[in-house]
């Protein structure tokens, strides 16, 4: 493209929000073959709320000022999410004595000279706890089904029960997820959460290929592979996990309503978090090329 069209096309992307660190962004966009969907904060609006409490002996006031005293020194959204739904209930959180965030996974922290743990299935199996009944995992499995992240909780290394949130689909994904596959591109999304509630987001959304259970530092490894197979690949993402993949990818793309590290790592961002964006970015680039010729 000469850099008459570069300036011009750059010029109507900025006025939609869509601002481009360099003309070979807009350049490279044209020819994309997969857009690969980051799920919290991306596809979702990243806000989840606490739904549901389950816990096996405790009072649940208890077990919700453990687990909260547990999630405050954690920055992840998840964690927000719960701490606010914990002092909404009017229970005062505890300090913890000790705290680690295991990215991925969850948090473990000791509280009152208790052990406590919250996070994934994985994280209780590498911890060998143990108590967890048959009907209970029905009950886990059923509310991952309707899209929402179940976080296991174990405490003193005996499973405790469990902390549910939702994280709704933001307004336009469906649509904007249905234009890209309409424009030949195959979308697929990618998210540290668990298979069920994954794909019970993908099922909203109108996306089939999710890939779940993503660690933080293999995000980047899932768009090489793509690229192995001689696909050129768009990234969307917001959060810091995303930003070796937004660096990996032929073009990486930062919800302008995510972190700052995504959007450094990103050669496009998204000021509104729109994924309609993604098509408009992927057809102005076809534009622009397309004058040239
Ligand atoms: P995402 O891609 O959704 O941001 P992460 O890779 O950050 O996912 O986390 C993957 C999973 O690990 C989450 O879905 C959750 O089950 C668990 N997890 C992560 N952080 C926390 C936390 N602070 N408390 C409880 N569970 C957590
Ligand atoms: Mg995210």
């Amino acid at each position: 493209a000469t850099p008459t069209s570069i300036m011009a096309g750059s010029g109507r992307a900025a006025e939609l929000g869509i601002l481009f660190k360099g003309g070979e962004q807009l350049e490279s966009a044209h020819h994309i073959d997969v857009v690969m969907l980051d799920k919290t904060g991306t596809v979702t609006e990243g806000k989840p709320s606490l739904t549901d409490v389950f816990t096996t002996t405790l009072d649940e006031a208890e077990f919700l000022r453990l687990v909260g005293g547990a999630e405050r020194n954690s920055e992840h959204p998840l964690a927000e999410a719960i701490v606010h739904g914990v002092k909404d209930r009017g229970i005062s959180l505890p300090q913890a004595e000790q705290f680690e965030a295991i990215p991925g996974y969850g948090v473990k922290a000791m509280i009152e000279g208790k052990s406590i743990l919250v996070g994934t299935q994985r994280l209780m199996k590498m911890n060998e706890i143990a108590g967890q009944e048959d009907a209970w995992l029905e009950v886990v499995a059923d509310l991952e089904g309707q899209a929402k992240t179940v976080m296991l909780v174990a405490i003193d290394g005996v499973f405790a029960g469990w902390v549910a949130v939702a994280d709704s689909v933001k307004a336009t994904s469906k649509a904007a997820i249905a234009r890209l596959q309409a424009m030949g591109i195959r979308v697929m999304m990618m998210t540290g959460d668990n298979q069920r509630t994954a794909d019970a987001v993908g099922r909203q959304v109108g996306v089939a290929d999710v890939l779940a259970q993503v660690l933080p530092e293999d995000k980047a490894a899932h768009v090489k592979k793509q690229q192995d197979q001689g696909l050129r690949v768009a990234m969307v993402g917001d959060g810091i996990n995303d930003a070796p993949a937004l660096a990996t990818a032929d073009i990486g793309m930062a919800m302008g309503t995510g972190t700052d590290v995504a959007m450094e790592a990103a050669g496009v961002t998204l000021m509104s978090g729109d994924l309609h964006h993604v098509a408009n970015t992927i057809l102005m680039s076809r534009k622009t090329m397309g004058n040239i010729k």
